[in-house]
């Protein structure tokens, strides 16, 4: 089973998520900043997939991808970063910095189930 967490300070956001995840099957798991995320993963090493938030309070999306990146995990797991459309500048750090894929919000279970399947989580 895919383990997908959803990392967003809006809890809207994370239950729109969910209700996609759920529909694919996954196991989700939520936090809803950088640190409460961190914390998720290394009770969970083998978390899948990442749906990451960049405005977070606490500790931002880019700053969560750093921190995971550094991470000794047996496997990285699959990071997509939220953008909204003026936000390029944004996703291109994210690239550098180790995101695989971007999605757009506000996100639809069709644009996730397109990028799950670029990435080869679906
Ligand atoms: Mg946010």
């Amino acid at each position: 089973m895919v383990k997908m967490l959803l990392v967003d300070d809006s809890r809207t956001v994370r239950l729109v998520g969910r209700r996609i995840m759920d529909k694919f099957g996954f196991e989700v798991h939520e936090a809803e900043h950088g640190e409460d995320a961190l914390k998720v993963v290394r009770e969970h090493p083998d978390i899948d997939a990442v749906l990451l938030d960049w405005n977070m309070p606490v500790m931002n999306g880019l700053d969560f991808l750093k921190a995971l990146r550094s991470l000794p995990l047996p496997k990285q797991p699959t990071v997509m970063m939220c953008t909204t459309e003026n936000d390029m500048d944004h996703i291109m750090q994210a690239m550098e910095a180790g995101a695989n894929e971007y999605i757009m919000k506000p996100f639809t279970e069709d644009i996730v189930r397109d990028k799950l399947e670029v990435v080869g989580i679906l």
